[in-house]
């Protein structure tokens, strides 16, 4: 259950007032943004709370397509806007309570394709170590259950409501994730590109040999199993 998150940005009796995000006046989309729940989970259709603020505020997007914010961030962005809150978007998924991921560490196989899948930064681990999941930090987003190649993250109750206080924090460290992924996409388009592919440890793995891996490590996980 996502709780507070008009609170923020809509202090007291719900009156029109902007988040100040920064010095200068936001935007529309950064007062938007700043309703959202920040768990990037892509429900909504879009890449993130950003991109489906920002489609609101171009009008290209209704304002009832995200499942962990529920009604009262649908009724929050519809007064913003000045268009009616409509239901939920069934398309999108259902609110629920908060949950947040847990690893079977015991199943676990050290593939790292929960890491990579992870918006927020939120897993800890290393090639062909154990996993696990920093609950604290945890958005509750399941984009990681879906790559685990051996089923071995479940979504538990996280016991607690998701705060405008979380999604600050989700949101800093989503953008903290972006900013570094952008800065070795660049690094990766110039010149150090060179450097970096005479370097086989740091150039991407060969996808064949990868499978390999991952089907070795499945067999050891097998192996493990009662
Ligand atoms: S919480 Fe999920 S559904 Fe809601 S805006 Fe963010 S990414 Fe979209
Ligand atoms: S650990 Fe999984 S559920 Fe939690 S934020 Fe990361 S990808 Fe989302
Ligand atoms: S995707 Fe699954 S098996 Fe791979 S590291 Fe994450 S938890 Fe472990």
């Amino acid at each position: 259950m996502i709780r507070d998150l008009n609170a923020s940005p809509f202090p007291g009796d719900g009156s029109r007032r902007p988040l100040c995000v920064s010095a200068a006046v936001p935007t529309l989309t950064d007062t938007l943004d700043a309703l959202l729940p920040q768990t990037q989970c892509t429900q909504c259709g879009y890449d993130g709370c950003r991109p489906y603020a920002q489609a609101m505020a171009e009008g290209r997007a209704d304002v009832n397509r995200c499942p962990p914010g529920g009604a009262r961030t649908i009724e929050a962005l519809a007064r913003v806007l000045g268009r009616p809150a409509r239901p939920l978007d069934p398309a999108c998924g259902t609110h629920q309570p908060f949950r947040v991921a847990l690893i079977d560490e015991a199943h676990c196989i050290g593939c790292t394709l929960c890491i990579q899948a992870c918006p927020v930064d939120a897993i800890l681990g290393a090639n062909q170590c154990m996993h696990t999941v920093i609950e604290a930090d945890c958005t509750g987003c399941e984009r990681c259950v879906a790559p685990c190649p051996v089923d071995c993250i479940a979504m538990v109750p996280a016991g607690r409501d998701w705060t405008a206080e979380d999604a600050g924090a989700a949101r800093a460290r989503y953008q903290a994730r972006n900013a570094r992924l952008r800065a070795r996409h660049d690094e990766a388009a110039g010149p150090a590109a060179r450097t970096l592919a005479n370097k086989p440890v740091l150039a991407a793995p060969d996808p064949h040999d990868k499978q390999d891996r991952i089907a070795q490590a499945l067999a050891r996980a097998r192996a493990r199993r009662p």
